[in-house]
């Protein structure tokens, strides 16, 4: 079922799933994935590998969730309270990490025991299954394409921000399994998106989305997507600048924390980051610390989340090696001066989602 972009299929999978009361375990939180859960009455809970909050471990697979806190979760909650397990592929917040089939196949015996259905933000699944052909045991000659396959085989369903790995410059869909799931959900598209045969796309980017889907897993696409991005890593490593390890799909994702080792986290270390390197360069990177963890919807605290990064994002087929050492020189330009630069403080913050629109002054 088409929809404008991954959150409006986060939206109407969200609202006919969740009920007050559930929780959502997954492999780590994504900013709207985790309000739209929150928003149908739901509760987000953490059960990625604890690997995964340490930028310096280099866990080939650091995507993968801990089976023994999912089934400690599903015992204490009862399985009732848990509408579906939500797993990403090539996890955005933890630095484009991934998950392996060997974890997917183990989570697929564990939920089928409780009947707990998964579902899939597969927004990045094309570059995950890279590195599951480069990283897993018994997948170097088997194509992309298939293994894709092989891990949307062991889910019930999936959201799709086609704007990531699938190239194109706007749209999403929601892809379900079950018949009747599928009625409920293109029910509610009509209310929120568009007809079910557009989803709020048009016509002309519902056709390059599906080129878009075809060429996201050619080999060579996605061999020089990840490499690009490794390149870029690969020259802030040995310039000695604290990045997450190993170097993810996406993006390079910078460890403020120990970039700004002088600020504290309630002076916006990777927020802060991210706007230096903006004054450098015009380079615009994104913030993934406490800013985009918002606050606590009942305490109406910060969270403080253990990764403060910025996520030097890399467009698809956009830009050249020799961009890429413009951002190079332009983080270690910031990296030569960074203790002199001071904190950020907030001077408006929006309700939800306060990264996307938020005002900053220093400190
Ligand atoms: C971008 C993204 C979304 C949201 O999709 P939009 O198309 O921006 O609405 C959801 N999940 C992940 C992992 C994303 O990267």
């Amino acid at each position: 079922m088409p929809t404008h972009q991954g959150r409006g299929a986060e939206h109407i999978i969200s609202k006919i799933m969740i009920k007050k009361g559930d929780l959502i375990p997954g492999n780590m939180y994504f900013t709207t994935t985790k309000l739209h859960q929150e928003l149908a009455g739901g509760k987000f809970v953490d059960v990625i590998i604890p690997e995964a909050h340490d930028p310096e471990n280099e866990h080939p697979f650091k995507g993968n969730v801990d089976l023994q806190k999912l089934e400690d979760l599903i015992k204490e909650h009862g399985a009732e309270g848990i509408p579906y397990l939500a797993i990403a592929t090539a996890v955005n917040m933890a630095g484009g990490q991934p998950i392996s089939l060997a974890n997917l196949k183990e989570l697929r015996k564990l939920t089928q025991k409780y009947g707990i259905p998964i579902i899939h933000d597969m927004t990045r699944v094309a570059e995950n299954a890279y590195f599951i052909k480069m990283r897993e045991p018994g997948y170097q000659d088997v194509k992309i394409a298939d293994i894709v396959k092989e891990i949307c085989s062991l889910t019930d369903g999936a959201t799709m921000s086609a704007k990531k790995d699938a190239l194109v410059n706007i749209g999403g869909f929601l892809a379900l399994n079950d018949e009747e799931l599928f009625d409920k959900a293109r029910n509610m598209v009509v209310i929120y998106e568009g007809l079910h045969t557009y989803g709020g796309m048009a016509g002309r980017d519902m056709e390059a989305l599906a080129r878009g889907i075809a060429e996201s897993v050619h080999e060579d696409h996605i061999r020089a997507r990840v490499g690009q991005v490794l390149y870029l890593g690969q020259k802030v490593i040995d310039w000695g600048i604290p990045v997450v390890k190993p170097i993810g799909g996406h993006g390079v994702f910078l460890n403020a924390a120990k970039f700004l080792s002088h600020l504290t986290q309630d002076e916006l270390p990777a927020q802060t980051l991210a706007a230096e390197i903006y004054v450098d360069s015009g380079v615009r990177t994104m913030e993934r610390g406490v800013v985009s963890a918002g606050r606590n919807p009942q305490t109406g605290k910060h969270n403080y989340p253990k990764l403060e990064l910025v996520r030097v994002t890399i467009p698809r087929r956009v830009y050249t090696q020799a961009h890429m050492d413009v951002v190079a020189e332009s983080i270690d330009e910031v990296y030569r001066n960074r203790k002199k630069i001071t904190g950020l403080k907030f001077v408006y913050e929006p309700k939800y989602l306060r990264f996307f629109q938020a005002r900053f002054e220093k400190i």
